[in-house]
């Protein structure tokens, strides 16, 4: 069966030192009280990738990056690639956050790219989708939704999604506090397995975790985590915080 996943995604928060202290904190918390009941990553900045890796050896917590560009190395000043982050022990990467999509214009092609270069360097792939609220509002979310997966993640083989996790992140529910409640989930969640069922066949869309983010917190978690297509979260504020993490984590049952 398919993989129950928290994973904590950083943004642009927390320098060096502290992100090895909130690194220690989460090893630390993880390795006492383990439910075993979720695989958990979190994902600081590039900046601390390095220094994780080797602050996480040993543990069950894994890591991942935040963005990758689609080649491999290469005159694309500013950037990393898939195989430099794997290089650092790296075994994840978001492709598709929505302030990605937002802010450096990443267009379903890009992130089309992006996903085929983090697997063919054996990345799993934290593919993100989820629609506006302008866009829930004139009913066109499911449509939004289907052209994010299908043009993002219907050219690969069905091996290849062996490496996708795809995480459904209303941009009206990140950072904001209001969470799209667990029927509003469950329903996309739903939808979405459905569209990986067509394309890849009823068996790979059974094993495809679906994870669920927009202002995920200890005392939602366990409502939405509740719901059959929902597989887990992907946490950006609560990730901050070892202790609230810890509790999102433990709202898998
Ligand atoms: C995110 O950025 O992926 C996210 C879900 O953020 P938050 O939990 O803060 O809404």
């Amino acid at each position: 069966m398919r993989k129950n996943i928290v994973a904590g995604n950083w943004k642009m928060n927390k320098n060096l030192t502290e992100s090895q202290a909130l690194i220690t904190e989460i090893r630390g918390i993880v390795r006492d009280e383990n439910t075993n009941k979720a695989e958990i990553i979190i994902c600081p900045t590039y900046l601390a990738l390095a220094s994780a890796s080797k602050l996480l050896d040993g543990s069950t917590v894994k890591l991942g990056a935040q963005n990758c560009h689609f080649e491999d190395n290469g005159a694309f000043t500013g950037e990393l690639s898939a195989s430099m982050l794997k290089s650092v022990g790296v075994s994840h990467v978001i492709v598709g956050h929505s302030e990605r999509r937002q802010y450096f214009n990443e267009t379903n092609e890009m992130l089309a790219k992006k996903a085929s270069a983090a697997i063919n360097q054996g990345l799993t792939v934290l593919f993100c989708v989820g629609e506006t609220q302008s866009e829930r509002e004139s009913g066109d979310h499911f449509n939004v939704i289907k052209n994010q997966i299908s043009e993002g993640l219907f050219h690969l083989t069905p091996k290849d999604m062996e490496l996708i996790v795809i995480a459904y992140e209303p941009v009206w529910a990140i950072g904001t506090g209001l969470t799209a409640s667990s029927d509003q989930a469950e329903e996309v969640h739903a939808y979405i397995r459905s569209l990986i069922s067509e394309k890849f066949g009823e068996t790979i869309a059974d094993h495809t975790s679906i994870l669920y983010g927009g202002s995920v917190k200890p005392d939602n978690a366990v409502e939405l985590f509740s719901r059959t297509n929902i597989d887990g979260g992907l946490i950006g504020g609560a990730a901050l915080k070892a202790r609230d993490f810890f509790d999102i984590i433990k709202a898998i049952k």
